[in-house]
């Protein structure tokens, strides 16, 4: 099948608005992606015509709500190829789903004295919670250090592991380089020791197909957002046999099978780790994004993605002064980069003059900025609307601004 990309972006009503009398190049996918009308349409749908609480609910509306959120869990399933639903935990996001991970697992799994493994180019989301569970239990983080071409050094990562080690955290692609992860090797190189492995899925989920079971990694985490969905959803994954270890998370409606003041049961899997109302309208939603990316093929979005890098790669490494970090072997749709001593929030700002949205800072990786000895960069992020025209007009932006200082 040929990828039509302008056929595509019809489906996207937010690409065809204009920004300063410019018409608007949306290059901040790492941060958010733009919904398309299937998704949209799905939850004006849902609120219209079926919204009711799910589960609890012997009534006609409640049923099918349910039904929608029960099948939305199997289209994830799906998906991302878990052997099961029991598998597959609705959360807010990616932040929240490593948070509940790094709760339950510590309380289960840490003792004092323990250690936790995870890189140098994790985002704050999947460092901060393993400190803090780290703090509480009196456990050590560790960190897989990364090469100048920002590659994970996986010999450092052979002396990491050891009969302390109780999880290995690392991210499939780096919200700032791009790099992808060897994760199937970390996982193997861990599974040798018996160590468990959380993937942070974030970036790799809306780029390149995923395979939970392939990877054979023991948690897998993403955001609905980042892959066409909607906001306030995301996704745990977690082996089965794991999950049944794990204690819940939160307490409260859903996760419970009986409550006595004198004690509580819980739930089975995946409910045990779901308290409270669901948004079962953003899981329906995210639903419809995952077949809707599906619909357009994984394989096909990879291959314009990667064409797209590779073509704003070759014309952005021939701007004068242009530093672009990271430059690993295997990489996704993500550049960072500086021109010269432009700052980059002054690079951020005047390309959004120009129409041009992309991401300034950090990134949430500050011990990424202090390893690379930077305090930010400008972050230019491709999703599967995106065009060679779209990347002319940012180099031709960066041009100009340059020319400017
Ligand atoms: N991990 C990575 C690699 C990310 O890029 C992000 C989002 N920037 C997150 C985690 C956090 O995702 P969310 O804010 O959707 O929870």
């Amino acid at each position: 099948m040929m990828y039509d990309v302008n056929r595509v972006r019809e489906d996207f009503p937010i690409l065809s608005r204009e920004i300063y009398g410019r018409p608007l190049v949306y290059l901040d996918n790492g941060a958010t992606t733009q919904k398309p009308r299937q998704v949209v349409e799905a939850m004006v749908d849902e609120y219209y015509n079926v919204n009711a609480n799910v589960h609890r609910g012997v009534h006609f509306l409640s049923q099918q709500a349910t039904d929608l959120h029960e099948a939305s869990r199997e289209t994830v399933r799906r998906f991302i190829n878990a052997r099961s639903t029991s598998e597959i935990l609705f959360t807010r996001g990616t932040t929240e789903s490593i948070n509940l991970l790094a709760f339950s697992f510590g309380e289960a799994m840490v003792k004092e004295g323990d250690e936790v493994v995870v890189s140098a180019m994790e985002h704050h989301s999947n460092i901060v919670p393993w400190q803090m569970m780290c703090e509480r239990k009196g456990a050590q983080l560790r960190v897989i250090p990364i090469t100048d071409e920002g590659e994970l050094q996986l010999e450092a990562l052979e002396g990491l592991l050891h009969e302390r080690t109780r999880i290995v955290c690392c991210t499939q692609v780096s919200n700032v380089l791009g790099t992808v992860n060897p994760v199937k090797e970390v996982v193997r190189r861990a599974h040798e020791r018996n160590i468990p492995v959380l993937i942070d899925g974030a970036q790799s989920v809306p780029h390149m197909k995923v395979d939970v079971q392939d990877l054979d990694c023991d948690f897998f985490a993403f955001s609905g957002h980042k892959v066409y969905g909607p906001t306030g959803v995301g996704v745990l994954y977690g082996k089965e046999e794991w999950l049944e270890k794990l204690p819940p998370y939160q307490g409260g409606g859903e996760m419970i099978k009986n409550v006595s003041f004198e004690k509580t049961t819980y739930n089975e899997l995946p409910y045990k780790f779901e308290a409270g109302t669901p948004d079962y309208v953003a899981t329906h939603a995210l639903a419809t994004a995952l077949d809707y990316v599906s619909g357009l093929g994984m394989e096909n979005i990879e291959a314009h993605e990667q064409e797209l890098t590779r073509y704003a790669l070759e014309r952005m490494q021939q701007i004068e002064g242009m530093h672009i970090f990271g430059d690993a072997k295997e990489r996704d749709a993500v550049i960072s980069f500086q021109v010269g001593d432009i700052h980059h929030l002054d690079m951020g700002t005047l390309l959004d003059r120009l129409g041009i949205a992309v991401r300034t800072g950090h990134h949430c990786a500050e011990p990424l900025m202090r390893r690379l000895g930077i305090e930010g960069t400008v972050r230019a992020s491709f999703g599967l609307y995106n065009t060679k025209a779209e990347v002319d007009a940012l180099v031709e932006g960066i041009e100009r601004i340059r020319r400017m200082f």
